[in-house]
C-alpha cells in the first residue's frame, strides 16, 4: 500500500505543469498554427486525463513517459478536430432526393459559381448599372423568372412583365406569412378544411394565418369542399382566398376539391384576390420519373391566380428561399410591408437563385442536381452499383446490389417513389446499425439507411464522381468495425 502511494506520488511528479508543456518547442509551433487558448484547452484535457489514469494505477513510469512523448500528437489532433466546422458536406446515400435534414436541394455548378463571384466582391445587388441609381434587389428575380416563363410559354417577357412581378424571401413559410399579413391582416381568408395542413417543422396553415393577423374562414369538410362552399363564404370582409397545395399527403376515396381554374374564376367574379401556396416550385414534368399528379409552378403560372408562393429549394432545385410571384399591385403592397425587410435574403441567395433559373431559361435543366437525380434512369444507378461492388471485397462483408425505391422527400409528392438500386451491406457478427454509425464517422460522412438487417446505400442521390470515395469509405468503415 505504502509502495503504491510512493509510486503514485513519484508518477505525479513526472507530469509537467501546463506552463512547462506550453513552453516545449513542439507546443510553441502548435500555438503558432492555431491559438494559445485552443492548445491550452486541449493540453489541459490530456493532463487531467493522465492524472486520473495515474490515480487509477494504470501507469508505470515507462507508460507515462510514452504518453508524454506522444502528447503533442494527441493535442494537435484534438485542436484540429475542434477547429473543424460543425457543418460539413456529407454523402447522401439515403435515396431521399430532397432530404430536409441533409440540406434539401444541392446547388448546381452554375449556382455555386454565381455565389463565389457575387460573394467574393461587390455587386449590383441594389444598383441599376444603366441609370447609376438605386434599384430594388428583387429586380434580379423578376427579370429572370419571366425569362423562364417566356422560354416555356413562348410569350414575350415584356408582355409578361405587365402582369407579373416577384420577390424573394427566406423560405416559402415566410412568403406565405408575409403575403397573408400584407394582404389580409384584420380581414378574412377563406380556406378549405381539406387544406388546413401541417407542412412539417411546425408550419401549420391555421397557425400561420392566426399569426399573420388574418381571420381564418374555414369552408367545406376535411374530405370534400365544393365551389359553392367558397361562394357562400365570401362577404364584405373577405380579403383573400387561399389555396394550399396538398404537397405532403394524399387523400383518397370520397373526396372532392374544386378545379383550380373554376376557383380562380369564382374569385375574379367576387373581386377577391386568390393566393396559391404552391410549395414545390417544380418547373419540369416528373412523369418520366414516375411522379404524376404533382402540381407545378408552371401549371400555376398558366392558370394565373393573383399570387403564388413556392420554395426555392424543393423541386425547383435552387437555394433556400421563398418565391412570391403575382400581380404587380399585390407585390407592391407586400414589398411596402415593413416586415418584408425582416424576411429579405442576401446577395448570395439572389445569385444562386438567378443562376438556377437561368438553367431553366436556357433549357439546360439537366444541369440542376435535383432534376438530374430525379430523371436518372434506374439502369444507370444499377451499373454504378455493380461497378462499385468489386471495390469493396472483404471476407466478412456481404455486398449485394438490390432494387429499391428512392423517394422525393422534402414534403413533396407523397407516395411517389422512383425505382432505383442500392448497395446492400451486411457485416458478419455486427449489427447494421453499427456499420451505419461507422459510415457516418468517415470523411466525408456517409448517410444511409437500414432495412431488414442490412445497410442500404442508394446511389441515386450520390454524385457519380463520388463513387470511388464512397467505396473507400465503405471499406474503411467495415475494417474499423472488424478490428
Ligand atoms: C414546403 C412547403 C411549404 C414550406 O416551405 P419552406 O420553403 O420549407 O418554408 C409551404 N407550403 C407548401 C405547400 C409546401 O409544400
Amino acid at each position: 500500500m505504502i509502495d503504491e502511494h510512493i509510486t503514485a506520488s513519484h508518477l505525479y511528479r513526472l507530469l509537467p505543469s501546463m506552463d512547462e508543456v506550453l513552453r516545449r518547442p513542439e507546443f510553441v509551433r502548435l500555438i503558432d498554427l492555431h491559438s494559445r487558448a485552443a492548445v491550452f484547452q486541449a493540453a489541459r484535457v490530456e493532463l487531467v486525463r493522465a492524472r486520473a489514469e495515474v490515480a487509477r494505477g494504470v501507469h508505470t513510469a515507462e507508460t507515462l513517459q510514452i504518453f508524454l512523448d506522444g502528447m503533442v500528437e494527441l493535442v494537435a489532433r484534438a485542436v484540429e478536430h475542434a477547429a473543424r466546422a460543425t457543418i460539413v458536406s456529407v454523402l447522401n446515400a439515403t435515396g431521399v432526393i430532397l432530404h430536409t435534414n441533409l440540406g434539401r436541394a444541392p446547388l448546381s455548378e452554375a449556382a455555386i459559381q454565381a455565389v463565389v463571384e457575387v460573394g467574393s466582391g461587390y455587386s449590383n445587388l441594389e444598383f441599376n448599372l444603366e441609370s447609376g441609381e438605386r434599384e430594388h434587389r428583387d429586380q434580379h428575380v423578376c427579370q429572370t423568372i419571366l425569362r423562364v416563363f417566356s422560354s416555356m410559354t413562348g410569350k414575350p417577357t415584356d408582355a409578361l412583365s405587365l402582369q407579373w412581378s416577384s420577390a424573394l424571401v427566406n423560405n416559402c413559410a415566410a412568403a406565405t406569412f408575409l403575403a397573408l399579413n400584407s394582404l389580409a391582416e384584420g380581414g378574412e381568408v377563406i380556406v378549405s378544411r381539406g387544406e388546413l395542413v401541417e407542412i412539417g417543422g411546425g408550419f401549420r396553415i391555421p397557425d400561420i394565418l392566426r399569426k399573420s393577423g388574418a381571420l381564418l374562414r374555414e369552408v367545406g369538410t376535411t374530405n370534400r369542399t365544393r365551389l359553392s362552399d367558397y361562394a357562400g363564404a365570401v362577404n364584405a370582409n373577405t380579403k383573400l382566398i387561399l389555396r394550399v397545395h396538398q404537397s405532403n399527403f394524399r387523400m383518397e376515396g370520397y373526396t372532392e376539391r374544386p378545379d383550380f381554374l373554376a376557383l380562380i374564376d369564382l374569385a375574379r367574379r367576387a373581386n377577391v384576390p386568390i393566393f396559391e401556396d404552391q410549395g414545390t416550385g417544380s418547373l419540369v414534368s416528373l412523369e418520366d420519373a414516375g411522379v404524376r399528379e404533382e402540381s407545378s409552378l408552371l401549371d400555376s403560372f398558366l392558370k394565373s391566380p393573383d399570387l403564388i408562393a413556392c420554395s426555392g429549394d424543393k423541386l425547383l432545385g435552387g437555394p433556400q428561399c421563398g418565391l412570391l410571384l403575382g400581380r404587380p399591385e399585390l407585390l407592391r403592397k407586400i414589398s411596402s410591408n415593413p416586415l418584408s425587410r425582416a424576411f429579405r435574403v442576401d446577395k448570395l441567395t439572389y445569385a444562386a437563385f438567378a443562376a438556377t433559373l437561368n438553367s431553366y431559361a436556357s433549357e439546360r435543366d439537366e444541369l440542376i442536381p435535383t432534376v438530374r437525380m430525379l430523371r436518372l434512369p434506374e439502369a444507370d444507378v444499377r451499373i454504378r452499383c455493380e461497378a462499385l461492388r468489386p471495390m469493396i471485397g472483404m471476407d466478412a462483408l456481404e455486398v449485394l446490389v438490390v432494387p429499391v425505391k428512392s423517394v422525393i422527400g422534402g414534403g413533396t409528392a407523397p407516395g411517389a417513389a422512383v425505382n432505383s438500386f442500392a448497395i446492400s451491406l451486411r457485416l458478419k457478427n455486427r449489427t447494421a446499425t453499427r456499420l451505419l454509425a461507422a459510415l457516418r464517422h468517415q470523411r466525408p460522412p456517409v448517410v444511409g439507411r437500414v432495412k431488414d438487417g442490412c445497410v442500404l446505400l442508394d446511389l441515386r442521390t450520390v454524385p457519380p464522381e463520388y463513387d470511388g470515395l464512397l467505396g473507400e469509405a465503405i471499406c474503411n468503415a467495415a475494417k474499423e468495425e472488424c478490428q
